[in-house]
């Protein structure tokens, strides 16, 4: 049995699962870190929590006698992302990072590229004074002392605080329309959308919603890569990897 560790939290590590499962000689451990109240669970086993920085992980690698490791990460969560190409390296465990391309702009989006949340904060107040918000639960502090913007904010579970004084919560989970998320952008009168550079299908709609509305976006820029890393941008080119592994 080879055994795999895919290090989860996106789509894309569940569709991996789920393919991992199916191969025969093949044990697939997805690990979740436990940010979701109800998250959707990968085929497989699943372990969920924090290992401890890059030295927990080594260690859990050994303990666990892993052959393989797929960083399926989301591309803003670069901290496991360290940790793994850390703990890989130490271990001489095999390491791929599978990440979805970013969404790139088309003709008639009106995008403003931030290099960070604190950059977005700043650019915002620029752009617009009713911000559609959704760059997630937890980084919302850098829009905290915006007082001249109202914020619709879009998240899974409630959001952390510090949160801005004008603004309303919607929790909602993906995949959202293109339709769906005009309306929304009507409905609140939004003339700013914050959003990070996640990529994929499942949340891709609200840029679209946006050019079509003529609404600029802040586009937050991905945190690079771990270097040295191979990757790929699919999982069924993960599975290649893995197989070219063991062969
Ligand atoms: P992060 O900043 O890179 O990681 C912070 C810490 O959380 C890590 O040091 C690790 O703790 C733990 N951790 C993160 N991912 C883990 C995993 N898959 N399994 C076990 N522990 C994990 O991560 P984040 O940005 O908070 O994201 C947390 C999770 O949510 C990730 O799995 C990611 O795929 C998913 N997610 C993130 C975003 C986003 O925008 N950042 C969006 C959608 C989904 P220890 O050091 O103790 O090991």
């Amino acid at each position: 049995m080879r055994r795999v560790l895919v290090l989860g939290g996106t789509g894309e590590a569940r569709e991996l699962a789920s393919l991992l499962a199916a191969l025969p000689g093949v044990a697939v451990v997805s690990s979740l870190a436990g940010r979701v109240g109800a998250p959707h669970l990968p085929a497989g086993e699943v372990r969920v929590g924090g290992f401890g920085g890059a030295d927990g992980l080594a260690g859990w690698l050994r303990d666990h006698e892993v052959d393989a490791v797929i960083d399926a990460t989301h591309p803003f969560a670069a901290r496991i992302s360290g940790n793994a190409a850390d703990a890989a390296a130490r271990t001489h465990v095999p390491l791929l990072v599978l990440r979805r391309p970013p969404w790139v702009a088309g003709d008639g989006d009106c995008w403003t590229e931030a290099a960070d949340l604190a950059a977005a904060a700043r650019l915002t107040p620029t752009l617009g004074r009713r911000a559609f918000l959704t760059v997630g639960r937890q980084e919302l502090a850098p829009f905290a002392g915006l007082e001249d913007v109202w914020f619709l904010i879009r998240s899974i579970d409630a959001p952390v605080a510090p949160l801005p004084p004008h603004r309303e919560l919607v929790l909602a989970r993906g995949p959202f329309t293109v339709a769906a998320e005009l309306a929304l952008l009507r409905r609140h009168r939004i003339d700013v959308l914050v959003t990070k550079n996640s990529g994929g299908a499942a949340t891709s709609a609200k840029t679209v919603a946006a050019r079509r509305a003529g609404v600029p976006v802040v586009m937050v820029t991905r945190p690079p890569p771990p270097q040295g890393v191979p990757s790929v941008t699919t999982p069924q080119e993960a599975v290649s990897w893995l197989r070219a592994q063991s062969g």
